[in-house]
């Protein structure tokens, strides 16, 4: 079980958040969290996965003919 602060809407402030039983098999790298104050659920967002864009902005498309 993993726990981490996080800030609240519903309590306002920091409150503790625990990872809910995740049903979906995420294991520990589920997104949802929930508040142990209140009982608000919320998904983390702040991900920083950088956007893997090849410079060039075009790609061949390549010619799709059933032969
Ligand atoms: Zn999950
Ligand atoms: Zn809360």
């Amino acid at each position: 079980m993993s726990h981490r602060e996080l800030y609240c809407d519903v309590c306002e402030g920091v409150a503790l958040f625990e990872v809910p039983p995740c049903v979906d098999g995420h294991g520990i790298d589920c997104p949802e969290l929930i508040c142990t104050g209140c009982g608000a659920a919320v998904v983390i967002t702040t991900f920083m996965v950088p956007v893997a864009r090849p410079a060039e902005g075009r790609r061949h498309r390549p010619a799709r003919r059933a032969a």
